[in-house]
């Protein structure tokens, strides 16, 4: 199948956000086509490859773009460049990265979880942050909102962009995950279209930029766990990655 590589690439003032589907990369079932992540068990060749496909598909120097170790908490880094030695050690375990370099492409990998992509192009500060339900109750969003405020940022001027991810129809929990993620954030209250305990995690994470103060705020339509274009961790288990790009000219 010839798809592009890339599901959706906007661009507001200066600022350009992007997210992946499966489509238009090299890795072989079950990370068929476009696999982006670097541990779920495929060929790391296929990996880099797709890196670079996905990256000149953006006009983007692979070499420009910031992975980080994702590890479902509430950390963010800030970062002015690329990771300086290669490896896994060298890759912080933080869930949001934020810059202030125009022209580095921050990345986040999902399957399933909400890629959120921030930018203030006044300011020149964006941030990619990785928030499943985890992140989300623990504060990722908001706190990676606070480290862009501290580059200068104002909530009032972030445009804010989340791709494709479970939604709250399919996102099934045990009702007692549900009351948990509730008495956090009451917006990500859900029921599944079959009628058990969910949490829409897109739900909460808007809601939270919403109480921040960013308006400019829209979120993809696409449910990952019903959409064959895309990658679904609770749908097939192993699986590749989808990544959300967001950088500045
Ligand atoms: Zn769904």
């Amino acid at each position: 199948m010839t798809r592009q590589p890339l599901d959706a690439v906007t661009s507001v003032s200066g600022a350009h956000f992007a997210f992946t589907d499966r489509w238009g990369g090299v890795s072989a079932a079950p990370y068929e086509q476009l696999n982006l992540g670097g541990a779920v068990g495929d060929d790391p060749e296929a990996v880099r490859t797709n890196r670079e496909l996905a990256a000149k598909s953006l006009g983007l120097d692979p070499a420009d773009v910031v992975w980080m170790n994702q590890v479902h908490g509430p950390d963010v880094a800030v970062v002015d460049g690329p990771w300086r030695s290669r490896g896994t050690g060298a890759v912080p375990s933080v869930d949001a990265l934020v810059t202030a370099r125009r022209g580095l492409a921050l990345a986040v990998l999902t399957a399933d979880c909400v890629p959120v992509l921030l930018a203030d192009p006044v300011a020149g500060v964006v941030a990619a942050v990785h928030a499943g339900r985890p992140g989300m109750v623990a504060g990722v969003v908001p706190a990676a909102v606070r480290a862009m405020i501290g580059l200068g940022a104002e909530p009032s001027r972030i445009v804010a962009r989340t791709g494709p991810a479970v939604c709250g129809r399919c996102y099934e929990v045990p009702e007692a995950m549900r009351a948990e993620v509730s008495a956090v954030e009451p917006a990500a209250h859900a029921t599944t279209s079959w009628g058990t305990p969910a949490v829409d995690v897109g739900a909460g994470v808007h809601a939270q930029l919403s109480r921040l103060g960013v308006r400019d705020r829209e979120q993809s339509p696409v449910c990952t766990f019903e959409s064959g274009d895309h990658f679904s961790y609770r749908r097939d288990r192993t699986t590749g990655r989808l990544a959300g790009y967001v950088w500045l000219d």
